[in-house]
């Protein structure tokens, strides 16, 4: 099965607003194994949008309009979308008793633009709108299958959770079900990890294999239909268990949770607490890892020493090591780490410090990164990285390299 989107609304094409429905949409169908082979955007024009509506139903199965169902009269989507169909537009009684009591209870008196918004295509099912007026809808017309939302995203995207995925995922075989796995990769680009396992995702029809980048970050979903759970978990482990073999040295977990909530969500179950010591990411790690609730467990102190100075008055870093290797060095991360763990009397400590740019430092370059961990028995283990991007870009990429050394 696939789809077509079709984001309906002058503002999209105007810049005005980001497609962020399109995007959600697109993503979501995705791990429902339904594939999503064009976006369109147009305007609020009868003609413009009958143009589109007509070419998305030559090449797609399902296609899926937001935006245009509101009182106004650029509000056009389900008249036109009624009048290509040949299907005549009746008010939906519910949505019409929802409005008239909205407008009863203030007072006011309700417009023929708002009834217009309880209108519905004959023969539709309505998706209810827990958050405003106007309902969505789904028409099954011969093979196709035509969804109509609303703009507003606090309004489509739990219409599309409550009332959408369970009528797709019902779809065909109601016995089959549909069920992802999410692979999370740090350190290897997108198209690498692409190239590494291509002949993988162009084989695979169950599972489906669709990777995604992001900050720094590429996720696998494995999406696999099937009526037997034993049999869904089986297809997952044979797939996941090739893609490893070829690419586990990037791998770190499963699922949504980004990179860092793993790391405290695996630091707070071992109970195991720990110190920062932090120079050109500023406290950045010490401040997401803050960020998860029940912080308090995990993360005991965090140093920031920016300056040599500062690193030598907070953390004691020798001048032996400041002359000799600098402060941009294995030497002084793996220092830096194990007096954050002594002053802070945590179970293990982490350092970062490396150049950010602008300019260089110590005749090291922008994206000279070391990163040390003191354990808590062993000598400090250290890694050095070289990393690109803006500054803001090399920090976050740092914070999310510690969290892999960590876990
Ligand atoms: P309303 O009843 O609010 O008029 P509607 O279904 O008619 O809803 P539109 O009028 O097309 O929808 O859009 C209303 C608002 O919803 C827009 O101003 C914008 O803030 C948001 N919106 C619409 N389409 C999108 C989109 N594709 N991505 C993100 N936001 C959108
Ligand atoms: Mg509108």
């Amino acid at each position: 099965m696939n789809a077509e989107i079709i984001s309906v609304g002058s503002e999209l094409l105007l810049g005005q607003i980001v497609n962020t429905n399109a995007a959600y949409l697109s993503k979501e169908l995705a791990g429902l194994g339904i594939d999503v082979y064009y976006q369109t955007t147009v305007g609020d024009n009868d003609k413009r949008l009958r143009a589109v509506t007509e070419k998305a139903l030559e090449r797609a199965d399902v296609l899926i309009f937001t935006g245009g169902l509101g009182p106004t009269k650029d509000d056009l989507t389900k008249e036109t979308v009624a009048a290509i169909l040949g299907k005549s537009l009746i008010y939906d009684e519910p949505s019409l008793a929802k409005i008239a009591d909205f407008f009863k209870k203030r007072n006011k008196p309700m417009s023929e633009n708002n009834k217009k918004q309880a209108l519905i295509i004959e023969d539709s099912k309505v998706l209810v709108n827990r958050y405003g007026m106007a309902p969505g809808m789904v028409i099954e017309s011969g093979e196709k299958c035509i969804v109509l939302l609303p703009g507003p995203p606090k309004e489509m995207i739990p219409m599309f959770d409550d009332e959408l995925r369970p009528h797709f995922s019902n779809e065909g075989d109601s016995s089959t079900v549909i069920e992802s796995r999410v692979l999370r990769f740090l350190g290897i680009g997108e198209s690498q990890l692409e190239t590494e396992i291509l002949d993988l995702i162009e084989q695979q029809t169950n599972p489906t294999i669709a990777p995604l980048a992001g900050d720094g970050e590429v996720t696998l979903r494995l999406t696999v239909k099937h009526q037997k759970a034993d049999l869904r978990q089986q297809l997952l482990d044979d797939v996941e268990g090739q893609i490893q073999k070829r690419v586990e040295s990037y791998f770190y977990g499963y699922g949504d949770a980004s990179i860092v909530e793993q790391t405290f969500l695996q630091l707070q179950e071992k109970k195991c607490t720990i110190a920062t010591a932090e120079s050109f990411t500023g406290g950045l790690f010490a401040k997401e890892l803050s960020s998860n609730p029940g912080a308090g467990d995990v993360l005991l102190g965090g140093i920031v020493a920016y300056a040599t100075s500062a690193k030598k008055e907070l953390l004691n870093i020798s001048e032996h090591i400041i002359e000799n290797e600098g402060v941009v060095s294995h030497q002084c991360a793996k220092e830096m780490a194990l007096q954050a763990k002594r002053k802070c009397n945590s179970d293990i400590a982490i350092s970062f410090t490396g150049v950010a740019g602008p300019t260089s430092q110590e005749g090291k370059r922008i994206g000279e990164v070391y990163i040390a961990i003191a354990g808590i028995a062993n000598e400090p283990v250290s890694y050095q990285l070289d990393l690109s991007g803006t500054r803001n870009e090399i920090a976050n990429k740092a914070v999310k390299y510690g969290c892999f050394y960590l876990l």
